[in-house]
């Protein structure tokens, strides 16, 4: 890997917008399909985040130096590394222009920006962060002291929210709540007299029915209260007062306030401004990379590719969906610069791994029907320890070792049980080779 300035004009056969969890895959992955080829990352921090281990390291279940490394370190060798970062896309004139003024032309271009916190959406956020029992897994800086905060308890009433857009791993805003609850109940010592709510934007605990009944059966038997339909629009902190905007059919929405000693804030999430601002955006909320949903390639500009977070494609923004995504976008955008038909498709793969409690987990695979998958020989639907081992112990190394390296297509060490997982209606379906009629 080279790391290069910026300044002055610069072509690449392949330039990657972000260096995260998106675009260090598909740069890897290139680079071992095809050797030498002129590949470019535009990424300006020099952090690389697994920002599945956030939860993880804070609740004490992964060490925190496993939760990052150097941006450096996982740029893969034979890729340059343009330390700067998008200002303005050009996609009829095929360039990026950069921060710092540099121009960037590309014979294609991936979009793998991740997407942007909309803390000042809620009124009193984000200078309340932090505070009066304010805090949120979603900001980094702000990990250690949700967890203190969480572990300090001494009783009351703990909010936890989940917005009204999409967001990163839709399941994290429930894994912190059930670990929290699990030190409320005094798993590991003196429990706290706690009521904790779930005040949801949307209108279900979880998108997917199978595990929506699942996750309707955990609420219940630890005695959380859920609110649905209430989005969160206000916090006072000095007051510990959350105010919620909440919706019920046939009727106008209504404001609810919450008084609260703990409150777990997710915050709207949308495309950078910087993305929903250009061209590539989608019309409509989120402004995200308008990408066709099965083969990860622009709707208007062909040669524009997406994925991750800051993508169109409809399905819940995670790491796992990465995994599906990367390995068609890169057989697609191989197949583009050969001048050959786009074959390869996307069936919308994504997972939200329920941490359900210190010792469970609910993998919740499932694809663009909604219909739960699974790439292990179980019933997805159900909570598990054997999940909880994957999950904090086997996937953080798979990320850094397996995943960034280009190496995770597949679970490849599930391929000979493949046709037995097929037989019982549990496997996921391999990106198919020709284009759904
Ligand atoms: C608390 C939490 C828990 C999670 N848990 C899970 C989980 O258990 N399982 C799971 O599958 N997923 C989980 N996720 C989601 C997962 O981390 C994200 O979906 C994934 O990182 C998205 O990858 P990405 O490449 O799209 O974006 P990112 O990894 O966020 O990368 C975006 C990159 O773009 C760069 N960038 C931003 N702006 C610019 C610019 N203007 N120019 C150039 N570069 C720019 C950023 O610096 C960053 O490096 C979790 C996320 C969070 C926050």
């Amino acid at each position: 890997m080279a790391e290069s300035g910026s300044v002055g004009q610069r072509h690449h056969q392949v330039l990657i917008v972000g260096g995260g969890s998106g675009g260090i895959t598909v740069a890897s992955q290139l680079l071992r399909a095809r050797p030498g080829l002129d590949v470019a990352l535009l990424e300006p921090s020099s952090v690389h985040e697994y920002q599945s281990g956030w939860i993880l390291a804070g609740a004490g279940l992964l060490p925190y130096e496993q939760t990052h490394r150097p941006e450096a370190a996982v740029i893969p060798g034979g890729a340059s590394w343009i330390r700067d970062s998008a200002a303005v896309f050009e996609p009829e004139a095929h360039r990026v222009v950069t921060t710092a003024g540099a121009t960037l032309s590309y014979d294609v271009l991936v979009v793998a920006m991740g997407l942007q916190l909309n803390w000042s959406a809620i009124k009193g956020l984000p200078d309340g962060l932090g505070s009066h029992g304010i805090v949120s897994n979603y900001s980094h800086p702000h990990i250690r002291a949700t967890w203190e905060a969480i572990r300090s308890f001494r009783g009351g009433t703990a909010l936890f929210t989940h917005p009204a857009t999409p967001i990163k791993c839709g399941g994290a805003p429930q894994k912190v709540m059930y670990l929290a609850d699990d030190i409320f109940q005094g798993t590991s010592g003196v429990g706290v007299n706690s009521r904790v709510i779930f005040c949801s934007a949307l209108a279900k605990l979880y998108p997917v029915k199978a595990y929506n009944a699942t996750v309707e059966r955990i609420v219940a038997r630890r005695g959380i209260e859920t609110r649905l339909l209430h989005n969160l629009i206000e916090v006072r902190p000095e007051e510990q007062v959350a105010v919620f905007e909440v919706r019920s059919e046939g009727s106008e929405p209504a404001l609810e306030e919450i008084r609260f000693d703990l409150l777990h804030v997710v915050p709207p999430m949308a495309a950078p401004d910087v993305v929903s601002h250009s061209p590539l955006a989608i019309e409509g909320p989120g402004g995200w990379v308008e990408v066709d949903k099965d083969t990860c390639r622009h709707k208007r500009f062909a040669d524009v590719f997406a994925l991750g977070d800051v993508s169109s494609l409809p399905t819940a923004k995670s790491l796992a969906a990465i995994r599906g995504q990367a390995p068609v976008l890169v057989a697609n955008l191989l197949a583009f610069l050969d001048g050959a038909p786009l074959h390869a498709r996307y069936d919308g793969y994504t997972a939200c791994p329920l941490i359900t409690s210190f010792h469970s987990v609910v993998m919740a695979e499932f694809d663009y029907d909604l219909q739960p998958v699974s790439s292990f020989l179980v019933d997805p639907t159900k909570e598990r320890w054997s999940m909880f081992l994957i999950e904090t112990r086997l996937f953080p190394w798979v990320y850094w070792h397996r995943v960034l390296k280009g190496r995770l297509h597949e679970s490849r060490f599930l391929k000979p049980f493949k046709p037995l997982v097929r037989a019982l209606g549990l496997a996921r379906k391999e990106p198919c080779p020709e284009p759904r009629t």
